[in-house]
């Protein structure tokens, strides 16, 4: 967009913002560094931490915790032990922040500066500052409760709160405890964004606290005067409003997950595109944790001049990634959460209103280089009187079976005596045993079994593992291994707007009777047949991107099995022991066919209904089994298959037979077992009753 007069809002946009001139990149990476608020307290940083073992820090997301805290300790010789570990809740914010500290350090990623997220690994001897998801350390301190190979640890984003971050507390204060004194003591920086500080610190055993005040401008609130319909539409006419009428600066809008944003971004880019040439360029910018990193950095180069950024991310922005520039915020209200329901024994990603706290937070994004503004599209009541004013941990609200196992796992046998800075609520911890009890990670008396050790091993929820490690008995690993990975990985379908039709005609051709699972199988071998090439799967409305993570993932699931010396076999075409294999670990994600209307879970009843996009819609099959629950318009199962229900008393045989009283209520047991356990538990019997009822 060279030629022409440039237009009135161009010319004003011109040099007045930092964001639209090239001010910002004209800045030596010294000068940056040193502009920003923590660098006044980087002595005081270094002293603290010579002198106690302990420290938290809080200020606003942007002042340069992350990335400037752990050079600052590097550069004083607090590695000249072990490494600074600094954990992140997000895997996109390790890779894009190690990668910004690189650069600042001026090394290759990977080099002194590196990154570890699951299933992947960009650290070498070398590292001295290793960023990394707090599930990786909390893995870590399976092989080394002392962690032994570090000298600092930053707990990072803390206010956060997830699980793994909420345990790491636990289990960095105790190692605390065992490296305290002499030159190979531990030390631990715990940072958050909000004001919890006094609480974290009286944990730490009463730990000093420093606070960075934030240099942050005014920022406009304004609210929507009645509840609105649909928030995506609002927050793109409101993108579109902002970038006609609204002075130079970036917008960025919070919405709930992948699918939502790439939907988002392709509508608001057609819209644009009908405006026409008249419109200053408006340059659209996913950001999910899915998205391959040279996508992700693009979200922070400097729009150019005359040219508006949108950025369209999932919470991830809310405090994890700091994006300079930004003068409008879209703040739809809603976020996507984990959340376990222990009295149903259920899991669902929901879509919930956020906190207060986060509210503020997401506003806060619009003021960090000059004044902005937010535009929440809910009213001021909703905000006053619906939303609660923090978010509640994850600890309290999520599945804990994994953190269960793991901590079993580094033998923390009584769980209730552990040291949470905000207990689980005991349904929940019971819910966890009694799950990790039903997949035989656990014995009666809640002693990790050798089944439940090797699930440890595996860096995926149990179900999971247990899946993985009953395929390696039953001969059909090698398809497993690959349905895992093709789990792992977000929708490897692609589908365009404009071409929809023809998207779903090449998808139905994938689709096996048997179900989504086997369809992901089918899928992966047909790539693999033609050399895994990218073309094909352009021509086949997949996504390279997603595919080549599962290959990855795949490649790293299987050298687990070699290390474990499980066997990698196929069953060829024996699909019922893939079948079976899932059943053994996702027996309770079991439902049947309701006469009246969708399916009505094994465990609990509900009522839930079968994707849209599943290879079982309309199929009618009587009983199925899913791998999760998407709480949308209604209670969806997603990645369905088709199961004899025989199967369910064969592989969970604790679940589905043994009527513990220790381990299993009354009630329960009844709604569990009667559909169950009379008809099923042994075939023979099975067949015979139905024989006699026919003879009478
Ligand atoms: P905090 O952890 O306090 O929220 P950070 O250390 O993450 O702050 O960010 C400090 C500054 O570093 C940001 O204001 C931003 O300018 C810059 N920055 C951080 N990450 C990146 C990146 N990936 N690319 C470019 N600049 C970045
Ligand atoms: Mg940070």
């Amino acid at each position: 967009r060279m030629a022409g007069e440039m237009p009135e809002w161009k010319k004003k946009s011109l040099g007045t913002n930092p964001t639209f001139g090239m001010k910002r990149t004209q800045l030596t990476i010294k000068q940056q560094r040193e502009a920003l608020p923590v660098f006044r307290y980087r002595d005081q940083i270094i002293q603290a931490m010579s002198d106690h073992q302990m420290m938290v820090v809080v200020g606003e997301t942007g002042s340069g915790k992350t990335t400037q805290i752990p050079q600052y300790l590097a550069e004083a010789g607090f590695c000249s032990t072990g490494r600074i570990g600094v954990t992140q809740p997000r895997r996109v914010a390790a890779s894009s922040v190690s990668k910004r500290v690189s650069e600042e350090f001026g090394c290759r990623l990977g080099q002194e500066i590196g990154y570890a997220v699951r299933f992947e690994d960009l650290t070498s001897p070398q590292t001295i500052i290793k960023y990394m998801t707090d599930g990786l350390l909390l893995r870590e301190c399976l092989l080394d409760r002392n962690l032994s190979a570090y000298s600092v640890i930053m707990l990072d984003e803390a206010h956060e709160r997830t699980i793994a971050t909420d345990i790491l507390f636990g289990l960095c204060k105790d190692a605390c405890t065992r490296r305290k004194g002499g030159d190979n003591e531990l030390k631990l920086i715990v940072t958050s964004a909000t004001l919890e500080e006094e609480k974290f610190s009286k944990y730490f055993n009463e730990c000093p606290i420093l606070r960075i005040p934030g240099k942050s401008y005014p920022v406009e609130k304004m609210y929507a005067n009645e509840p609105m319909e649909d928030y995506l539409a609002a927050a793109l006419d409101t993108a579109m409003e902002i970038h006609i009428r609204e002075e130079p600066g970036d917008i960025l809008i919070f919405l709930t997950g992948q699918e939502e944003i790439d939907m988002g971004c392709e509508i608001l880019y057609d819209r644009m595109k009908r405006l026409g040439d008249e419109t200053p360029e408006l340059i659209i910018l996913p950001i999910y944790s899915a998205l391959p990193s040279e996508i992700q950095t693009k979200v922070f180069e400097p729009a150019p001049p005359g040219c508006r950024k949108c950025i369209i991310a999932t919470n991830i922005a809310e405090a994890s990634l700091t994006i300079d520039g930004i003068k409008f915020v879209i703040d739809p209200g809603f976020v996507k959460q984990n959340a376990f329901n222990p009295r149903l024994g259920m899991d669902s990603l929901q879509v919930v209103p956020i906190s207060r706290a986060s509210a503020t937070q997401r506003a806060g994004r619009a003021g960090r280089t000059a004044p902005g503004k937010c535009y929440r599209l809910y009213t001021e009541s909703a905000y006053k009187n619906e939303m609660l004013p923090s978010t509640v941990p994850e600890i309290q609200r999520a599945n804990l079976g994994n953190s269960v196992l793991l901590l079993k796992a580094m033998g923390i046998n009584d769980i209730d005596a552990f040291d949470f800075m905000d207990r689980p609520p005991p349904q929940t911890l019971l819910s966890a045993l009694e799950s990790l009890y039903a997949l035989n990670a656990l014995d009666d008396e809640g002693l990790l079994t050798r089944v439940g050790r090797k699930m440890a091993e595996f860096p995926l929820e149990p179900p999971l593992s247990k899946m993985l490690l009953m395929s390696a008995e039953l001969g059909c690993s090698e398809e497993i291994v690959t349905i895992t990975a093709m789990l792992s990985v977000e929708n490897v379908f692609f589908r365009p707007k404009d071409k929809q039709i023809e998207a779903d005609g090449k998808k139905t051709q994938f689709m096996r009777p048997e179900g989504d699972h086997l369809t992901y199988l089918f899928i992966y071998e047909k790539w693999k047949k033609e050399n895994y090439s990218s073309t094909w799967c352009a021509r086949n409305f997949i996504q390279t991107r997603a595919m080549r993570r599962a290959q990855d993932i795949r490649q790293h699931l299987v050298s687990i099995l070699d290390k474990y010396k499980l066997p990698l076999t196929s069953c060829g075409k024996n699909y019922d022991l893939v079948l079976k294999a899932i059943v053994s670990g996702f027996f309770n994600h079991a439902a049947k066919r309701d006469p009246t209307e969708g399916y009505r879970t094994l465990v609990e009843n509900q009522t839930c209904f079968i994707h849209p996009s599943s290879a079982t819609f309309q199929k009618n099959e009587d009983w199925v089994i899913y791998h999760e629950i998407t709480v949308t318009t209604k209670e969806y199962m997603r990645h369905v298959s088709v199961i004899n229900p025989r199967w369910l008393v064969e592989f969970a045989p604790n679940f589905y037979v043994k009527t513990d009283p220790k381990t299993i209520s009354k009630q329960k047991a009844q709604i569990r077992l009667e559909p169950l356990y009379s008809k099923y538990q042994e075939p023979d019997d099975w067949r015979i009753s139905k024989a006699k009822r026919r003879k009478n």
